[in-house]
C-alpha cells in the first residue's frame, strides 16, 4: 500500500505490549545470604539525578562515620546499564545552573568548562517562529524560554564528572549492569536484582554467561529517566500513579556540529514548521540550537535539536526525518555551512508535568529525576530538576537511615517545597492546551504564561499518548532525501552513536508482531533508529508482521508511550553517548 491510502483511526493501545511487569519485574523476596551482594543505598541510574544523589549521600556519610559503618562494605552504590556513566544520557542542553552550584559549591563555572562537560553561560539568546521552510520571524524571548545567565552544557560529560567525583568519594559504580527486578519483601522494596549477561536470542545461556545477583539495600533510589522499566512496576506495584494524570512524552533528537564560525547566540524556535500546522496532525515541535565554545581544543559547536509531543495522529511523523528538514532551513543552514556533523542521538522526555509525577516514595525506595517526571517541557528544563531530587533524596534517606527508618517519605514535601516543586506548579497546565493543536491551543498556553499558571484553573486532564487514533498522513512527504552531508539517514546516524548491540542478544523490545498497519507504520516512523520494518509484500490493508531489528536500539524510550515497551537490555548494550 502506498503511504497516505488509508485513514484506519487505530488506537495503538488496543494492541498492548506482552508485558505483566508486576509479575515478570518484580521479584517476591531476596535470594539467602550466600548468593546476594548487600550495599547500603543501591542507585538505579548512573545519569545526572542518581549521580547527584550518590554524591551528596556520600558528603553527608564523610562527616558522619557511625552511620557509615553501618552501611557496610559498599556504602553507595550506583547500578549503569551503558558501558561507562553518560553512555546513554542525552539533553539539549542548556541548564540552569543554582541545583549544580549548591551540590558542589567549591566548583566555579570556569571549572565545568575545563571538566569539558559545560560550553559558556547564555549571553544572547533570540526566538523565532517558522512559518514556512523559508522563513523565520524573531518574536519577542517568552518567559519560559528565557535563558541569559544558564550554562551550555552536554549531560552524557556531566553524568562521566560526576560518576569520577562520586568513585573518588567511595562510590562503587557497577557500569554494564542493568537492573531488572525490583526485590519487594513484606510490603517495601529491599534491593534490586540485576540482569542476566550472556543469553542468546531465544534466552539460551551461552558459553560466557553470567547469572544476574540479588542486591540487597537499606534505601533504593530509581533513578531509571524517561519511565524507567523498575520506575514502572513501582508505580503498578504501590499504586503510586493514583489520583494523578498519565505520564506523556516527548521525544528529541539531537546532533552536534562543528562549525567554522561561532554561532553567537542562543535561539528557539517555536514551529510550527517542520511540523504541521493543522490540528489534524497533532504535531506540535520546537528546536534548538545552542553554541558550544570547547574550552580544551578551542572548537565551535553547536548543539541542535528537535523535540516533537508524542501526542501526534500521523503515523507517518518521524522525528528524526523533521530534524533532517530544519537543517535544510535557510536560516539553520546558514548556521552549519561548511561544518561537519560530529555526533547524534535520540532520547524520550516525560511531558506531563506537575500532575503527571507519581507519589515519589514508597517503602524502602524512592522516585528522582525525569523518573519522577520532574520536566518542564515548556520551558525543557529538567537537569536542573534530576539535580536537585537527586540532592533531596539523598537527605531524605540519610535522615531516614539515621533514625533507623524505612520510609523517605519526607522527601515528597521536601521536593514539593523546593524549586522543583515550585516551578513544576507554576507550568502545571501550560502545555496541555497544545494537545488541540498549535492554533486552538496557543491562546490559552500564552494565559498560563500570562498569569504565571493562575489560569485556566483547576487540573487540565492529559490523553495517554498511546489512546491517540492514528491515520496514515502524509507529513512523511515532506522529508528530504539524505545527502550523508548535511542531511542523514537514521541508520548512518545510529552507526555513529557508537552502537553496540550483540547481534544474538535476546530481543530487549516488547511489542506484539502481528497489527495493524496504522500501528506499524506509526512504529516504523517514530522509531529514529530504524528498528521496526513493515516487509515490503505486506498486505495493503489489515494486519501487517513487523520486523523488530532490536540491535538497533538506542534506548530512547519512545516505543513505550506508542503502544510497545523498552525494557532493559542486557548491561553495556546500546549508545556510548559521549557530547550529548
Ligand atoms: C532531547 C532532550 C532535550 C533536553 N533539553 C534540556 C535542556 O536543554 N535543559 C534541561 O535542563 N533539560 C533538558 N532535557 C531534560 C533533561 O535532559 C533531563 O531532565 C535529565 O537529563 C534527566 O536526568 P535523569 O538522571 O533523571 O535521567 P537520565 O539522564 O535518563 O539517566 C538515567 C540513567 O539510568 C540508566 N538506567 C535506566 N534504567 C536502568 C536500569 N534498569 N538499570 C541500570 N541503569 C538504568 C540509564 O542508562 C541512564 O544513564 C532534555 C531532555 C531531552 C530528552
Ligand atoms: S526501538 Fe529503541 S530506538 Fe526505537 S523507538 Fe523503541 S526505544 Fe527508541
Amino acid at each position: 500500500m502506498s503511504v497516505g491510502s488509508s485513514n484506519g483511526k487505530v488506537v495503538p493501545a488496543d494492541f498492548p505490549p506482552p508485558v505483566d511487569s508486576p509479575q515478570e519485574f518484580v521479584k517476591r523476596g531476596l535470594d539467602g545470604e550466600d548468593d546476594r551482594i548487600e550495599v547500603g543505598v543501591a542507585i538505579v541510574g548512573g545519569g545526572t539525578a542518581g549521580l547527584a544523589c550518590a554524591n551528596r549521600l556520600l558528603q553527608l556519610l564523610a562527616d558522619d562515620e557511625a552511620l557509615l559503618e553501618r552501611l557496610g562494605e559498599v556504602p553507595v552504590a550506583v547500578l549503569e546499564k551503558a558501558k561507562t556513566c553518560g553512555g546513554h544520557n542525552l539533553s539539549g542542553a542548556v541548564m540552569r545552573p543554582a541545583a549544580l552550584q549548591s551540590l558542589f559549591p567549591d566548583v566555579t563555572r570556569e571549572d565545568w568548562r575545563k571538566e569539558g562537560f559545560a560550553f559558556g553561560e547564555v549571553t544572547k539568546e533570540a526566538v523565532y517562529l517558522t512559518p514556512t521552510s523559508k522563513l523565520a520571524i524573531r518574536i519577542p524571548t517568552p518567559p519560559p524560554f528565557k535563558n541569559h545567565g544558564n550554562e551550555v552544557i552536554s549531560v552524557s560529560g556531566l553524568a562521566r564528572y560526576q560518576q569520577r567525583v562520586a568513585e573518588e568519594a567511595g562510590a562503587y559504580i557497577l557500569t554494564e549492569t542493568s537492573a531488572t527486578q525490583l526485590v519487594v519483601e513484606d510490603g517495601r522494596v529491599v534491593g534490586v536484582r540485576s540482569g542476566d549477561k550472556g543469553r542468546g536470542k531465544d534466552g539460551e545461556p551461552l558459553g560466557n554467561f553470567e547469572p544476574g545477583t540479588d542486591i540487597k539495600a537499606q534505601a533504593t533510589v530509581l533513578a531509571e529517566g524517561c519511565w524507567g522499566h523498575l520506575t514502572g512496576a513501582a508505580i503498578k506495584q504501590f499504586g503510586l500513579g493514583e489520583n494523578r494524570e498519565p505520564q506523556v512524552w516527548e521525544l528529541g533528537i539531537k546532533e552536534v556540529w562543528k562549525v567554522p564560525k561561532p554561532l553567537d547566540r542562543l535561539i528557539h524556535t517555536a514551529g510550527p514548521w517542520p511540523a504541521k500546522l493543522s490540528g489534524r496532525y497533532g504535531q506540535v515541535a520546537g528546536t534548538w540550537l545552542y553554541p558550544m565554545k570547547d574550552e580544551k581544543t578551542g572548537e565551535h559547536l553547536v548543539s541542535i535539536g528537535l523535540v516533537v509531543g508524542l501526542e501526534y495522529a500521523d503515523a507517518t511523523t518521524s522525528p528524526h526525518d523533521l530534524l533532517q528538514l530544519f537543517k535544510t532551513h535557510p536560516f539553520v543552514r546558514k548556521i552549519l555551512e561548511g561544518g561537519e556533523r560530529v555526533a547524534w542521538g535520540a532520547k524520550a522526555l516525560p511531558g506531563g508535568g506537575y500532575w503527571s509525577m507519581p507519589k515519589l516514595s514508597m517503602p524502602g525506595a524512592v522516585i528522582v529525576g525525569d523518573a519522577g517526571g520532574m520536566v518542564d517541557t515548556a520551558a525543557l528544563k529538567g537537569v536542573h530538576h534530576s539535580i536537585n531530587s537527586g540532592k533531596l533524596a539523598a537527605e531524605a534517606i540519610y535522615r531516614g537511615l539515621k533514625n533507623g527508618e524505612s520510609s523517605f517519605a519526607s522527601y515528597e514535601q521536601a521536593i514539593e517545597e523546593s524549586m522543583t516543586g515550585k516551578e513544576l506548579y507554576q507550568v502545571r497546565n501550560l502545555r496541555q492546551p497544545f494537545q488541540k493543536g498549535f492554533l486552538k491551543g496557543g491562546p490559552l498556553v500564552n494565559l498560563a504564561i500570562a498569569t504565571k499558571g493562575k489560569l485556566p484553573p483547576g487540573r487540565l486532564r492529559w490523553h495517554r499518548n498511546d489512546e491517540k487514533p492514528m491515520f496514515i498522513g502524509n507529513t512523511h512527504k515532506r522529508y528530504v532525501k539524505p545527502d550523508g552531508k548535511y542531511t542523514f539517514d537514521k541508520l548512518s546516524s545510529v552507526f555513529i552513536t557508537g552502537n553496540a548491540t550483540r547481534d544474538d542478544a535476546p530481543n530487549h523490545i516488547r511489542v506484539q508482531k502481528h497489527v495493524p498497519r496504522e500501528v506499524a507504520e506509526t512504529w516504523k516512523w517514530m522509531c529514529p533508529a530504524g528498528v521496526y520494518e513493515i516487509p515490503e509484500d505486506a498486505p495493503e490493508t489489515g494486519p501487517v508482521d513487523v520486523i523488530v531489528n532490536y540491535t538497533n536500539c538506542v534506548q530512547c524510550g519512545a516505543i513505550t508511550a506508542k503502544g510497545g515497551r523498552l525494557t532493559t537490555p542486557e548491561g553495556g548494550d546500546g549508545p556510548l553517548y559521549q557530547i550529548t
